[in-house]
């Protein structure tokens, strides 16, 4: 039911009302006479869940408060800030529009992690359900707090220039705060997509070299210093360029980690398996350490945590700033990138210039979703097979081996019948070397799994 982004699906297909009540009496089970907070981002369904969701909750005895629209991580920070018992996300982050999803927030603003929610699953599955008396509803507050959450970004950082973008919310959760953060930042803004609509009408609510291209227009034809776009719920923030372009979200990682291990002088920073090695190159070139995860953002949150890490981020733009609180923020990161090239006196493309640029390669290859975790698990003896000069091997998630000049993901999807194979190489043509060699690997495993359930006999 739940998947490393929470619950996430078609409304009234796979997430119905009924469902979101049963997710709001699990949570209200576990919670008891607690006090939960609830938000949304724009999606034409958002209210109809958010409803849902409280009316399990109150049937529990839980004490409800509803913050309307907002970001993903500012329901996370003050979920946290406010002392709320938990918090709820009515979102489907960068999904097309007839998607939503529920995600589950911690009393520290983390999300549930996978056993916290297998624990809820337990609980819809079971309809062990604890309802009160009907003297105890829980009782519903409407309420803003939104003006927390703006300040907390604002006290982070000071812009001494007056920095010209343009905000592109795409018509979600961002577009009223994130174009207010940057004027009160000092910053002369222009902003475009910034009604709030569950159509997202503007652009698709994941941002992308495709989707952002009428953006990297504007951007141009102001002559703007960078252009800053959002997903559906600002967990995740991509960038144009002063030139116009795309910039390459692995490469703007690795240099705003690398920024911030300059400042903290040293330390760790986190970043999932699927993460270019310019990430290693620009960390261990001052001294860090890199860790690696497994692909969600809850992973790269758990390992800042445990290792105290400085800085974590996915190269999808989902950025972690364990300063301020342990979930993805768009709005901050973005802030603070624009506060990281004021320090160096750079500008966008400058800063992302000192990132060395490799190439990666990604292919999907259609498998069974049972088959998909036996490949992964056999594909490890003949990867190492025919790349006998690996430098290391990873099973943190699927395998990845390390090579002199790339390296081989092979991992299985978390949600979709596939299995994902990722090579990156210092060049293209070595990328490529790379690709048919581990492909070829993937391939044998896979003949040889169909060619034993065809001799199993069991039809
Ligand atoms: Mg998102």
């Amino acid at each position: 039911m739940f998947g490393t982004s929470g619950l996430r699906g078609i409304i009234n297909a796979d997430l119905t009302p009924n469902l979101a009540v049963r997710v709001g009496m699990a949570l209200g089970t576990v919670i008891g006479t607690g006090k939960v907070f609830v938000a949304r981002d724009t999606r034409a369904s958002g209210l109809m869940l958010e409803n849902a969701l409280v009316a399990g909750l109150v049937a529990c005895g839980v004490e409800v408060y509803c913050l309307g629209v907002l970001p993903t991580p500012a329901l996370a920070y003050l979920t946290g800030r406010l002392r709320a018992d938990a918090g709820l996300m009515v979102t489907a982050s960068h999904n097309p529009p007839q998607y939503n999803g529920i995600k589950i927030f911690e009393k520290d603003g983390m999300a549930y992690d996978e056993e916290r929610q297998k624990k809820i699953e337990k609980i819809i599955e079971s309809g062990g359900f604890r309802l009160v008396e009907w003297r105890n509803l829980g009782r519903v507050e409407y309420g803003d707090e939104s003006q927390l959450y703006v300040d907390m970004v604002l006290k982070s950082l000071r812009l001494g220039k007056r920095w010209q973008v343009v905000v592109d919310p795409g018509c979600g959760a961002t577009s009223h705060i994130a174009p207010e953060i940057f004027k009160k930042l000092g910053c002369e803004v222009k902003a475009v997509n910034v009604q709030p609509d569950g159509f997202f009408p503007g652009r698709s609510p994941e941002p992308n070299t495709e989707s952002l291209k009428p953006l990297a227009k504007v951007v141009k034809e102001l002559g703007a210093d960078v252009g800053i776009a959002y997903d559906g719920d600002g967990d995740r923030v991509a960038f144009i360029d002063e030139n116009g372009g795309f910039v390459d979200f692995d490469r703007v990682l690795a240099a705003y980690a690398a920024h911030v291990l300059k400042r903290s002088k040293g330390g760790a920073v986190a970043t999932n398996v699927e993460t270019s090695m310019c990430f290693e190159k620009m960390v261990e070139s001052i001294g860090g350490k890199v860790i690696r995860t497994k692909v969600g953002d809850v992973y790269v949150a758990e390992a800042l945590k445990k290792f105290g890490a400085v800085f974590g981020g996915e190269p999808c733009g989902a950025w972690i700033h364990p300063k301020h609180h342990y979930c993805p923020d768009g709005i901050l990161s973005s802030t603070l990138l624009l506060k990281a090239l004021e320090d160096e006196g750079k500008s966008l493309s400058e800063f992302v210039a000192e990132v060395p640029a490799y190439s990666v390669i990604r292919r999907n290859i259609r498998c069974g979703n049972e088959a998909k975790y036996v490949i992964v698990e056999r594909v490890r003896g003949l990867l190492e097979e025919s790349f006998p000069d690996y430098k290391e091997v990873s099973t943190v998630d699927g395998v990845r081996l390390s090579l002199k000049d790339g390296w081989v993901l092979v991992r299985a999807s978390g949600t979709e019948p596939l299995i994902r194979l990722t090579v990156e190489g210092e060049s293209l043509k070595t990328a490529k070397r790379i690709m048919d060699k581990a492909l070829a690997a993937v391939k044998r495993v896979a003949e040889g799994l169909e060619s034993e359930s065809c001799c199993s006999g069991s039809g």
